[in-house]
């Protein structure tokens, strides 16, 4: 039996948010691999074997799924949203890089999941109907130093952006002192989306302008949206519109 390795990103959250493709290689699969929470969003089923793993052992995890599929095991490594932001597909090919060139000649496909960015987007509008950049605002893997050089090209720029990975209680200062940035070069009501938790049961959505965006609207399940500096808002009754026009200056 020959094995093969599908990377796949399993949506914000909602069951049906998960594309055909992922489920179908799910339904196929003998083992599923990935970060605990994720991997307990897998129906169990005889057959399938669930290998969840604490966070941060992004590597071993791979290498992990790597020996199974050379054993000719069918395996789907989970990642929320897509696996190729800020998730298991770069970890995965870091390894098979790193690995055994026999690794090279496994059947290994990444099958995209919609990106937490995306769905938070959709929820307040098309805030990101421009161009748009995406940060990890974690320093795990980068200096901050980076991350706030980035903030500031981005800012200069006038791109609209996403933001990862905010805050966490690991690292509770970083975001306000992005946010502190933000403060210094952007106008006052330059528009925030704070979307937390989208497409779950705890799903809160908030539009601020800049100047009352707190360190504390953010956790780490919040993706956080700086509009452009055009990036307009329409008031109506319930929640407000954002969008960015498709045209700028012309
Ligand atoms: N691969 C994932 C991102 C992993 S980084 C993706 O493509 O979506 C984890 C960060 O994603 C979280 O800290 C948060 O900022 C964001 N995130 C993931 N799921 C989310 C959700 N349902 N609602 C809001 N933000 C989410």
């Amino acid at each position: 039996m020959s094995g093969w390795l599908v990377i796949a990103g399993l949506g914000p959250g909602d069951p049906e948010l998960i594309t055909p493709e992922v489920q179908h290689a799910l339904d196929a699969a003998t083992d599923v691999v990935g970060y605990g929470p994720y991997v307990a969003r897998v129906a169990k089923r005889d057959g399938l074997r669930l290998h969840p793993s604490d966070n941060r052992v992004e590597i071993d995890r791979s290498r992990h799924a790597l020996e199974m599929t050379a054993e000719g095991r069918r395996v789907v490594v989970v990642s929320s949203g897509d696996p190729g932001v800020f998730a298991m597909a770069a970890a995965v090919f870091e390894a098979v890089e790193a690995g055994p060139t026999d690794w090279r000649t496994l059947d290994i496909r990444v099958a995209p999941g919609i990106t937490a960015m995306l769905a938070a987007a959709a929820r307040v509008g098309a805030p990101l109907g421009h161009d748009f950049c995406a940060i990890n605002l974690s320093d795990n893997l980068k200096p901050w130093s980076l991350i706030e050089r980035r903030l500031r090209l981005a800012v200069e720029a006038d791109f609209a952006m996403a933001f990862y990975n905010p805050r966490s209680k690991a690292r509770p200062e970083g975001f306000g002192k992005a946010l502190a940035l933000l403060k210094e070069i952007c106008a006052t009501d330059r528009l925030i989306v704070f979307a937390q938790a989208v497409s779950t049961p705890d799903e809160d959505i908030r539009v601020v302008p800049l100047v009352q965006a707190t360190a504390e609207m953010a956790d780490m399940r919040t993706m956080v949206l700086v509009g452009a500096s055009n990036t307009r808002l329409i008031p109506r009754d319930g929640a407000p519109i954002v969008y960015t026009p498709r045209s700028v200056g012309a």
